[in-house]
């Protein structure tokens, strides 16, 4: 471990020593707010400030065009620096020497001979081993051939806690970096097998270098997959299943599909269509989008859910539109895996990919199979859910295209519509207070007031009064959004530690052993400006408190909605039985929303 450390030396003491706050300033001025300091954006056009810098995390975010990072980051976006320019820049305004960091190498060489070490041992178990005989079989009954079992590189871990720690063992290879490549578990003894009776895809990047695996089990047991976790060489969020084989297929099309899994990936190159890759589910990251800029600008997304009613895979697309792509959505017939459709009938699969829609025309697909278009309250629905997407449209010939053909479909005046976009576009700063106090749910939409309600729950919880010792009581369930659940879950458990040793909240120690995606979402609600009233304990309790009933009873609403179709479906059926269950549920719940 001493090893890492002392690579990370230099950046961490040039950190030490430049005040990010003192840095901008050089550039732009900076006016202080609060606990933070405020400017206009230099990288994007505005006339109200929402650059903000935070001296105590030492990074800056703008809430306007999303750039954000540390000293380092903001000299590479403002004077357009490599890395290592801004280091050696900065290690001379600092005053501290480089250090030659040939550990750091050497070290991470390890790692990738210890990964390519794996490889061997699980590619042989599934191809020339009893023991993986069964992998191998599912493998072939799922339609892969022996070409593409041998090109991706599949392997199967054995049952067993400790055949690979042993392996490797043999081969030279010491505990802690078998630990360190995420190959093993830590444990009393050493180290056991992290992957175990799974069938192994290699993870392998753009140059070719192999990083990591995940496992996948051969039945229904849970969880399906798992992945090597953060290393020094690898990040999930970095990784895309498939790049090293389709990204000169992808540049040559200009076109990138991004499919679910990597079943998918490997028989579409099998059958012939190879620009295709993987993300691991629909939560795309920033890495993983830069990582096919560099090759193509459109992307086409194939998944089995309706991309359009989820708001998690909404906000990839976000994140993919932002980064100049077009997008368009492959869809195939209901209730068709697309693994399937490729094994048995690649024609229908080139056609899927031929007649893509484009994604706001998706999006109008969508609302058109969720909702009635001639019931004028789900017009207002429709309007409510598709004018905050409208408004994140980053093209404005094309923002302007879809405003004319969104109010042809609500048949309302494009002037109106179009007044209501732009005004979503200016109220990108959010009023936390004036979501909460709208108790209908007005412009921002139905699911996007639950969310932004628990992005402010988390806010006020990262901003807690001086001196206030607090441990919130409620259930992590009350997060629909995973990475809230997550973040929460940690903040519980900080602020339990603090309160028992009364120690004050920092923000800084809070962070210390966060994930890197958790860490951006808490450093931007951290970054949020709250109002200045929220600084004395009394409104701040009372306004989580109101957060936290308005989330409760917007749990109890999406229940008994759920509930009322349940009811409907059972009249209908004449199913007596569960229509009294169902009916009792629902007075139970309706009476606990009363008394909320
Ligand atoms: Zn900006």
């Amino acid at each position: 471990m001493g090893l890492i450390v002392k690579a990370m030396d230099d950046v961490e003491l040039i950190k030490e020593k430049i005040n990010i706050v003192d840095l901008v300033q050089e550039y732009l001025p900076l006016k202080k707010a609060g606990i933070n300091f405020k400017a206009n954006c230099p990288f994007h056009s505005e006339k109200t400030p929402s650059f903000i810098v935070s001296p105590e995390r030492q990074i800056f975010k703008c809430f306007g065009c999303q750039k954000g990072g540390d000293i380092f980051t903001f000299l590479m976006e403002k004077e357009g620096m490599e890395f290592k320019e801004a280091l050696e820049m900065l290690a001379k305004k600092a005053g501290v020497t480089l250090k030659k960091t040939p550990d750091r190498t050497d070290f991470k060489e390890r790692l990738f001979a210890i990964n390519l070490k794996a490889q061997e041992f699980f590619h042989y178990l599934l191809t020339k081993h009893e023991l993986g005989k069964k992998a191998l079989d599912y493998l072939k009954n799922r339609g892969l051939t022996d070409a593409s079992i041998e090109q991706f590189g599949l392997g199967y871990s054995p049952n067993s806690w400790e055949s690979l720690t042993k392996f490797l063992l043999k081969r030279g290879f010491n505990v802690s970096e078998i630990v360190l490549s995420g190959l093993g578990v830590a444990s009393k003894t050493g180290s056991y097998d992290r992957f175990r009776g799974r069938i192994t895809f290699p993870l392998i990047d753009a140059k070719d270098k192999l990083k990591g695996f995940s496992g996948r089990v051969l039945n229904n047991a849970e969880p399906k997959y798992i992945n090597t976790p953060q290393t020094p060489i690898f990040d999930k969020g970095n990784m895309l299943f498939g790049l090293n084989f389709a990204r000169t297929e992808i540049r040559s099309k200009n076109e990138a599909i991004l499919v679910e899994g990597e079943m998918d990936v490997i028989l579409s190159h099998q059958m012939g269509v190879k620009n295709v890759i993987a993300s691991k589910g629909t939560a795309l990251t920033e890495g993983q989008i830069d990582l096919v800029k560099k090759y193509c600008q459109n992307m086409l997304l194939c998944f089995d859910m309706d991309l359009a009613g989820d708001s998690a895979s909404r906000r990839g697309i976000e994140m993919i539109d932002r980064a100049g792509f077009n997008i368009k959505v492959i869809s195939l017939s209901k209730g068709k895996d697309a693994a399937e459709v490729i094994k048995t009938d690649i024609k229908l699969w080139q056609n899927a990919i031929a007649s893509a829609t484009a994604i706001y025309d998706y999006y109008l697909q969508s609302v058109s199979g969720r909702f009635d278009l001639k019931n004028p309250v789900h017009l207002r629905q429709i309007r409510d859910e598709l004018v905050p997407v409208w408004a994140k449209i980053s093209d404005d010939l094309l923002r302007d295209h879809y405003i004319q053909k969104l109010s042809n479909f609500l048949k309302i005046d494009d002037a109106v519509l179009r007044q209501a976009v732009e005004k979503a576009r200016a109220g990108k700063e959010r009023n936390y207070t004036e979501i909460l106090q709208q108790a209908k749910d007005d412009a921002v939409g139905v699911s996007s007031r639950r969310e932004l309600l628990e992005e402010y729950l988390i806010a006020l919880l990262l901003h807690p009064p001086k001196d206030f010792v607090f441990v919130p009581g409620f259930p992590e369930t009350l997060f629909l959004r995973e990475s809230f659940r997550q973040i929460y879950v940690l903040l519980f458990l900080y602020l339990d530690s603090i309160s028992f040793k009364s120690k004050a909240f920092s923000i800084n120690e809070f962070v210390s052993d966060l994930p890197k995606e958790l860490l951006l979402e808490v450093d931007r609600l951290y970054l949020t400006e709250l109002d200045d009233k929220l600084s004395g304990s009394e409104l701040w309790q009372k306004e989580l408190e109101q957060v936290i009933s308005e989330l409760k009873k917007a749990l109890i609403k999406a229940s008994l909605q759920k509930l009322s179709h349940e009811i409907k479906n059972a009249e209908s059926f004449g199913k007596i039985e569960v229509l009294t269950v169902l009916t009792k549920r629902f007075r139970d719940l309706s009476v606990k929303l009363k008394n909320l």
